[in-house]
């Protein structure tokens, strides 16, 4: 679907994939105006097909959008052209338990020139591909690098927005993770350096307690993290199965205390991709710690399989998540 200053939205269509044209002063390759979404499709127990909160995805959307100073695509617009993808491709949505069709709708500015000003066109499509399960041989703790020399997001700035520069700046740090053996990257505040934010592509959950009595935190939106729509369900769900759940900030020396002394008993991230990732170890230039016994804890594990079951339909869903296409 096509975007021009005047127009506005025109020219919806359904193609084959095929590479695209591109003029080298396109003014998204100078200027990085590119947004994107990433959310599932998954089979049903009746053979059909839905996707998990869309219209949470096409409200983000618009909110990366507007701080992009990018045309905001309505959101029943989104989730249809979602949809009409989704049917012409049905055959690739897998059948097995875990399994998706991972959806990735994107918009980039098409207009050719050299002047920093917000583009007169815009592009806005939709690809999709199947996603297998993201744990084959079960669930596996990552191991994280506090990251203390980069930030993702400062205050003002792009973290609340999916936009491409957010991940290009981030790939060093993703790679520094690497080189101290670890596999994700745990970011902290622009400001102190010791407020925990989130992980590389989702966000992070702390269980204190333990049992029945378990709190399940999660940092606080500081208009420099992502909002993630897993991190908004499992604040739902942990609600729902009876835990006290909250939205606060707490920084990497609590991490490290709480884990010291037994409150923090289970650390997982969470995000589309892998929906509930345990955190087994942790590592900084200062300290590293082992996270509980190092192993998926019980609410961790209890969480997951509950998002699980409602994502493919072998469980009810009580607040109407699903998106039926199929
Ligand atoms: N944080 C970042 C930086 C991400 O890229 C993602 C993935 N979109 C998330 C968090 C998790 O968001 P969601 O649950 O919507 O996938």
């Amino acid at each position: 679907i096509r975007w021009s200053e005047g127009r506005g939205w025109h020219d919806a269509r359904l193609q084959p994939y095929a590479p695209l044209q591109m003029d080298p002063a396109n003014m998204t390759l100078h200027y990085a105006q590119s947004i994107f979404e990433g959310l599932k499709a998954y089979r049903q127990p009746d053979g059909g097909v839905a996707t998990f909160r869309p219209e949470e995805n096409a409200r983000r959307f618009q909110r990366s959008a507007r701080r992009l100073a990018m045309p905001e695509l309505p959101e029943e617009t989104f989730v249809e052209a979602i949809d009409l993808l989704i049917r012409q491709d049905e055959a690739w949505v897998p059948n097995e338990p875990e399994q998706s069709l991972y959806i990735r709708p994107f918009m980039f500015a098409t207009e050719v020139g050299l002047g920093v000003r917000p583009a007169n066109e815009y592009l806005f499509m939709v690809i999709a591909s199947p996603a297998g399960a993201y744990f084959p041989g079960g669930v596996k703790p990552v191991s994280v690098w506090l990251s203390e020399e980069y930030v993702r997001a400062a205050p003002g700035g792009t973290g609340e927005a999916k936009c491409a520069g957010n991940y290009a700046a981030s790939l060093v740090a993703q790679a520094e993770a690497a080189q101290h053996g670890c596999d994700q990257v745990v970011w902290l505040d622009a400001v102190e350096r010791r407020w925990i934010e989130e992980m590389g592509g989702m966000n992070l959950y702390f269980v204190e307690g333990a049992g029945d009595d378990a709190r399940i935190l999660t940092p606080e939106l500081t208009g420099t993290l992502l909002p993630g729509i897993t991190r908004l369900s499992l604040l739902q769900i942990a609600e729902d199965l009876g835990y006290a759940t909250g939205e606060t900030r707490l920084t990497k020396d609590d991490w490290r205390e709480g884990n010291a002394d037994g409150s923090i008993s289970e650390v997982f991230a969470c995000g589309t991709a892998a929906v509930i990732t345990p955190v087994g170890s942790v590592k900084s230039t200062s300290a590293s710690w082992t996270v509980g016994d190092g192993g998926p804890g019980p609410v961790t594990t209890r969480l997951r399989e509950t998002l699980l079951a409602v994502q493919s339909g072998s469980a009810p869903d009580p607040h109407g998540w699903l998106h039926r296409v199929i």
